[in-house]
Formats: structure tokens, C-alpha cells, sequence
């Protein structure tokens, strides 16, 4: 290990460097409560406990398996709805079930640190957060498993109804560790980032599908080991197979959208434009698309760095859908540029949306700092779309340009739907920028060039904003 990796290890090390206190003071005490809560119950489950040697044994296997199934998945974590979705709950639940709470809530403790190990590396308090809500929730399941009477549950599955009533039981206290661990990690997300909507993050269908294949595993593995424990290590294989298949979901989900802004990457939206297109002939509807280009967008980069820039692509983005009806589709098709399909909407409708959208944008302010006040308010007319110069908060202001287009006789396909639109945007930056453009729907499309300052014939701007545009 060479001198400088010495210092890096040594300033991770070194506590006062950690993330942890980087974080919002509420999300702090939320973590640091949760985690003196799983502290101290596991304190107490431990001296109510009486330790015997099978169900040590019964322990070393469940886990065991559980390590496995970390193992085997090397290099692969399972992201959905904003949280991780490794599985390993899956094998808290069968020890829930099978033996004393105490050791369900250190199941989590092995299983995290073998996959920050062998997986993926993670932040250190989420980590300890994780396997602290993870342990208290299958501890409560545990308790309440023990809480049904032998007549219902009890300690053995048996057969017939009572086989039915058992597993009523382990299912009631899935819901309890799987659904409780799950609240507890989205009001950490919520607290993070207060725009986020719990109720989305949850009914999600993807996470929901996620959620429920890891709790129907996790009772069908339990229902197993309570028919003998050794039999745990069938459902190795399984559980791998199920998270690869969760995996693979993902990543065709993943594959249609642009990482850096959420919205449909332009081979996707190209394809749904098409689709549109189609019916849109086919049942005589109107449609327009909307090109945008921010203005300008190489000074946010020159002057406050890509990082800056990014996230005004991502506030840009937000801007686009708070504007969007349900069923328009919004796509990135470049750098900083992005299309939008309006179904339904007449070039008058889309210009419409384009204007409210602009106005909307050269409205905004972007703070340069995180933890800035992120607040849209309007700016001082006399600043004039330019970067505030604000030493203690500095904000980024800019402008778009958008060309619209819509369907018509001579425009009926995407090549030329986008050729105008694109004419249309070419036209907005010709005349200063800040502005919508439109193709006249009667005419042909003629392409300007920047020897005709004004603008080519066919296109008109109905806006006459002002034109200087600066960040
Ligand atoms: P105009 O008003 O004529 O559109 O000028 P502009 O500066 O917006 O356009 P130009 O094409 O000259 O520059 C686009 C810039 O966008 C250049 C490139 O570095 C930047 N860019 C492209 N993709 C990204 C990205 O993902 N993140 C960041 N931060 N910048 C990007
Ligand atoms: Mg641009
Ligand atoms: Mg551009």
C-alpha cells in the first residue's frame, strides 16, 4: 500500500470526514434515534433470551444460507423505487419465525457487512440504518409470531388447517417486518428529499412487484424450514434466481430512460412518437411536438462547472413535466436538448404549452450551492434573464428556445414533423432566443439560414420576449 492510499484510508477513517455529518439535522436524529432504538432492543431481546445449542445451529444454517445467496451475486445490487431491494430479507423472516427475536434482529448485522463486502460499497450510516430497521421490524414480527396461540401458529407448521394457519400467521408477520422496515426506510427517503412522494415510492409497480416477490419467497422459504430447517438449502437457487429475474426487469426498465434526467431516452421516445403518430392519422386526432433547447446552456458550464449544469438540466426537467398533461411524452435528445409529443394538442394548443413552460423557465432560479433555497421566484426585471450576482447565494437564470410543430397535410410522418420543428427552433435562436417558433401549418417547411437574420418564410414567433438570454 503506497503513502498516499495510507492517507485516504486513514482520512476514512477519521469520523469527523464521514457523510453523516453532512446530513440534514432531521434525517440525523431520524437515523441516529432508529439506530439507538435497534441498539437498545437488541440489548433487552438478548437478555430475555435462553440460549440453546439447536437453535444455534438452526441460526448458523439459515444464515449460512443467506450468506450464500450474497455470495453468489457478487458485483450486483437491485435498486427499485429509490431503495435497495437485495433480498436478504428473505432469510430474516424463516429465523423470525423459527427462533427467538433476538436473532432476527442480528441477521442483518452478517448479511450487511458480507455484502458491502462482496457487493457493493455502500455509506456507512445507511448501512447501520438499514440493518437497524431491518432488525427491529422482524423483531416485532418475531414477537408477534410467538404472540398467536399453538392453536393457530405455534412453534411447529403441522399439517391440514393448522398448516393453513401457520403460514396466515408468518404471512401477517411478513407484512409486519417486510412492510415495516420498508416505511421506516421511505420516511428516511422522504426527509431526504421532501419532494418525493411516499405514496408513489410505494405503489410503484415495479417496487410493488419487487416487494411482493421477496415476501412471497420469504414465507415459502419459511413455510419450508418449518418443515425441517436443512431443507433451506433448496431454496438457495431459488432466491438467486428470483432476484437475476428482478434484476433483469430493472434493467429493461432502465434501458428506455436518459440516467441523468429520468425522462425517456430518444430511441424510446422516438419509438412511442411513431406509435403516436400512427394513431393520431389513423383516428384523425391532432398532435404537435415541441423541440427545446436551453439557451446558452455552455456559460452555465463555463462559468459554475458540468456539475452545476447538470443540475440545472435536471430543474429544466422538472419544469417540462410540472407542464405535461398525463399522456404528452417528454424525451432528452441531446445535451440540452428535449423533445416533447402532445398528443391531442393543435399547434395553437402546444404553442400554449410551450409559452407557459418558457415563461415558466425564464422565471426560475437555480442555486448554484447545495442547499440553496431551490425556491422558483420571479427575478428582477432589470436583471434580464442574467446570472444573479449574489457572492453568498449565487443562482443560475436561463431561458429557452422551443420550435413547434404539428401534423398536417404535408407534415404526417416523425422524419417530418421533427424536420419543422426543428426549422422552427432553429428560427427562435436566430431572432434572439427566449422565444417559441412555429412552421405555418399550410406551408411547406423551409429550412433558414443564418445569412436571413429574420427569420426563413413559413415561420412565425409568436412571442416577442425579450431577447438577451444570459447566465
Ligand atoms: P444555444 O443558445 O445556441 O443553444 O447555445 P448553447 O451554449 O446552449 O449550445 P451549445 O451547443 O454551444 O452548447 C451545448 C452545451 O451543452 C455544450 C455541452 O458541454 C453541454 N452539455 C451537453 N450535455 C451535457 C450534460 O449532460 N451535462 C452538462 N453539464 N452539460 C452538457
Ligand atoms: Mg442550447
Ligand atoms: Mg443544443
Amino acid at each position: 500500500m503506497g503513502a498516499s492510499s495510507i492517507t485516504c484510508a486513514l482520512a476514512r477513517a477519521d469520523f469527523r470526514t464521514w457523510a453523516w455529518w453532512r446530513l440534514p439535522w432531521l434525517l440525523r436524529l431520524y437515523i441516529g434515534i432508529a439506530s439507538f432504538a435497534a441498539l437498545v432492543m437488541t440489548g433487552y431481546a438478548a437478555s430475555q433470551t435462553t440460549w440453546h445449542g439447536l437453535d444455534l445451529a438452526k441460526y448458523s444454517l439459515l444464515l449460512g444460507c443467506g450468506v450464500a445467496s450474497v455470495m453468489a451475486k457478487r458485483g450486483a445490487a437491485y435498486h427499485m423505487g429509490g431503495m435497495t431491494r437485495d433480498f436478504l430479507s428473505t432469510w430474516v423472516l424463516p429465523v423470525a419465525i423459527l427462533l427467538p427475536p433476538v436473532y432476527a434482529m442480528v441477521t442483518p448485522i452478517p448479511l450487511q457487512i458480507i455484502t458491502e463486502m462482496r457487493v457493493n460499497k455502500g455509506v456507512l450510516y445507511r448501512r447501520v440504518f438499514t440493518v437497524a430497521v431491518v432488525g427491529m421490524s422482524y423483531g416485532a414480527a418475531s414477537l408477534l409470531f410467538r404472540a398467536f396461540p399453538d392453536s393457530f401458529a405455534g412453534g411447529a407448521i403441522g399439517g391440514g388447517k393448522h398448516a393453513l394457519t401457520w403460514t396466515l400467521a408468518v404471512a401477517a408477520c411478513e407484512i409486519v417486518g417486510g412492510r415495516g422496515h420498508n416505511l421506516l426506510i421511505a420516511v428516511a427517503v422522504k426527509i431526504t428529499d421532501p419532494k418525493v412522494s411516499l405514496l408513489k415510492l410505494q405503489l410503484d409497480r415495479e417496487a410493488l412487484q419487487g416487494d411482493f416477490a421477496e415476501s412471497d419467497l420469504g414465507i415459502l422459504i419459511t413455510i419450508v424450514v418449518g418443515v425441517n430447517v436443512v431443507l433451506a438449502v433448496f431454496a438457495v437457487p431459488t432466491v438467486l434466481l428470483i432476484r437475476t429475474f428482478m434484476m433483469h426487469t430493472q434493467l429493461l426498465a432502465q434501458s428506455r430512460i436518459d440516467t441523468k434526467t429520468g425522462l425517456l431516452n430518444s430511441s424510446t421516445w422516438e419509438a412511442e412518437a411513431t406509435n403516436e403518430i400512427t394513431r393520431a392519422i389513423r383516428t384523425h386526432s391532432p398532435l404537435s411536438v415541441a423541440l427545446i433547447d436551453i439557451d446558452h446552456f455552455k456559460r452555465v458550464n463555463d462559468t459554475h462547472g458540468h456539475l452545476v449544469g447538470d443540475k440545472v438540466l435536471r430543474a429544466v426537467t422538472d419544469a417540462i413535466q410540472q407542464h405535461l398533461r398525463s399522456y404528452d411524452r417528454a424525451g432528452r435528445f441531446g445535451g440540452e436538448e428535449f423533445v416533447v409529443l402532445l398528443p391531442q394538442a393543435r399547434q395553437a394548443d402546444a404553442v400554449n404549452i410551450a409559452e407557459r413552460l418558457r415563461g415558466h423557465i425564464a422565471a426560475m432560479s437555480i442555486p448554484v450551492r447545495d442547499g440553496g433555497s431551490g425556491r422558483v421566484h420571479t427575478p428582477d426585471p432589470s436583471m434580464n434573464g442574467a446570472a444573479s450576482h449574489d457572492e453568498s447565494d449565487p443562482q443560475v437564470r436561463l431561458t429557452i428556445s422551443v420550435g413547434v410543430a404539428a401534423l398536417n397535410e404535408s407534415v404526417h410522418e416523425l422524419n417530418a414533423l421533427m424536420a419543422a420543428a426543428d426549422a422552427a427552433l432553429y428560427h427562435a435562436k436566430q431572432t434572439g432566443r427566449n422565444r417559441t417558433s412555429v412552421v405555418w401549418a399550410s406551408e411547406p417547411v423551409s429550412l433558414g439560414s443564418s445569412s436571413e437574420p429574420d427569420g426563413p418564410h413559413g415561420v412565425e414567433t409568436p412571442s416577442t420576449s425579450s431577447s438577451a438570454s444570459t447566465v
